[in-house]
């Protein structure tokens, strides 16, 4: 074994440091294994509850009416995340056109926009128009208003409960913390906000951005009232397999209203073709489940890394899990770069490139990308990126194996130390 860690230049005493780290996780490795083991049941018995067969896994082209397969997965998702209705769909080219796609859809020229769990996804602020944008909800007279978490990173009532207005038409809740130095919500306290907001207006659409939540916990928030749960399927519920996609699973009103923007109106789900993807899509989403745990697992292993070398990481090392992401406070543009330096060796596809941050769409600050994936910016593959702005924060996530996300939190410390910046 340190025969081959040697051939990737990992030194005696990160390897070392790293195997005292892996072993005293063992027990934890357990009970990740075990929501593993739940969650791959659950969604093998929505394959089979909704006679996923072998013409499922076929294709169509142009208008795409009746595609079977395209169809039926929409069924599985929404047997397995337990809603009415959902949209699965390779011509949603990521979770931030989901995302847009939900809102644009449900929101009306008068209405208001509350986010309550703070400011949303960087991407999502083009999309609202709180960072002017051309096209954006704003322009077509959707206001926004948001409520901003509490210090110890919990729901503030009181200012939901102030914020609630009679314009207010849909109530935004993000789960993973995104580019942000919060905690990730539970599902279980995503589903105390949703009652309390239901409790005063049922009739408001609450929708969960569930990016790098989806089986993370037994239960997804459409479990706790949510009524619009969306994300991408570049993400965990791809399973790594997926070449594009989003999804948008909840009531079938509100799904419906999006599917009038995912197309057009009148046209809706009924068009759209599956383009040779249902194949990708369902293995995809049947390897989800054990896929996340991989990644569950790299970002545990790195958080008690780097937090027994001194760094500030989010969530900690002991902390219960609520999405697959790892925040390390590295502290330098050097700490970043070397960092993600290490992810990118640790890759199958372009392992030989050196990462460099970058002008990005949709993002304020330079952004830095470490990814060698078999899909074009798969973050649910072995991936590090952070935008460079103090305090020097690094987002790691994915790895579709633990082995190959073990392999890269080491690379990660190797050029740490090599540069200087951490000592084992
Ligand atoms: C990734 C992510 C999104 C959407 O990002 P895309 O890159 O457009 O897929 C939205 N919200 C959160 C919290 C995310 O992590």
């Amino acid at each position: 074994m340190k025969e081959m860690y040697k051939q990737f230049g990992i030194s005696k005493k990160v390897l070392a440091f790293g195997e005292e780290v892996a072993g005293e996780l063992k027990e934890r490795f357990a009970g990740i294994d075990e929501t593993a083991e739940y969650n791959q049941l659950k969604v093998l018995h929505a394959m089979q509850m909704c006679r996923v067969s072998e013409a499922c896994l076929g294709t169509t082209t142009g208008y795409g009416y009746n595609d079977i397969g395209r169809d039926t997965l929409e069924r599985v998702y929404a047997e397995t995340f337990h809603t009415e209705a959902a949209l699965v769909r390779p011509l949603i080219a990521c979770g931030t056109h989901a995302l847009a796609v939900a809102l644009f859809g449900n929101l009306r020229p008068g209405d208001e926009l509350l986010s309550i769990s703070g400011r949303p996804y960087d991407t999502l602020e083009e999309v609202i128009g709180i960072r002017p944008s051309r096209g954006s909800l704003a322009e077509y007279g959707v206001t926004y208003s948001e409520v901003a978490l509490l210090p110890d990173g919990s729901f503030d009532l009181d200012g939901i409960a102030a914020a609630l207005n009679p314009k207010t038409r849909l109530v935004a809740i993000q789960r993973s913390k995104g580019y942000s130095s919060r905690r990730t919500l539970s599902v279980a306290e995503i589903g105390r906000a949703i009652a309390f907001v239901h409790e005063r207006r049922p009739d408001i659409c609450i929708m969960v951005d569930n990016c790098y939540g989806e089986f993370v916990e037994r239960i997804e928030p459409s479990d706790v009232g949510a009524d619009l749960i969306v994300g991408s399927l570049i993400k965990n519920p791809g399973g790594g397999l997926a070449p594009v996609g989003g999804y948008i699973a909840g009531k079938k009103e509100y799904v419906e209203n999006a599917s009038f923007r995912m197309t057009c109106p009148g046209l809706g789900a009924e068009v759209g073709p599956s383009l040779g993807v249902n194949p990708a899509l369902y293995q995809g989403f049947f390897l989800a489940p054990t896929v996340t745990a991989s990644a569950l697992k790299g970002a545990i292993f790195a958080a008690n890394v780097y937090e027994r070398l001194g760094f500030a990481v989010l969530p900690d090392g002991q902390e219960e899990r609520h999405d697959i992401i790892e925040a390390v406070t590295l502290g330098s543009p050097e700490g970043i770069a070397a960092f993600c330096r290490g992810i990118q060796k640790a890759a199958p596809v372009d392992a030989f490139v050196t990462p460099e941050p970058w002008d990005m769409p949709g993002y304020d600050d330079k952004v830095i990308m470490a990814a060698g994936a078999f899909v074009s910016g798969s973050s649910i593959e072995l991936s590090a990126d952070g935008p460079i702005r103090e305090p020097y924060t690094v987002y790691f996530q994915g790895g579709l194996t633990w082995p190959s996300a073990k392999l890269g939190i080491l690379l990660s410390l190797q050029e740490m130390v090599d540069a200087g910046l951490a000592s084992v």
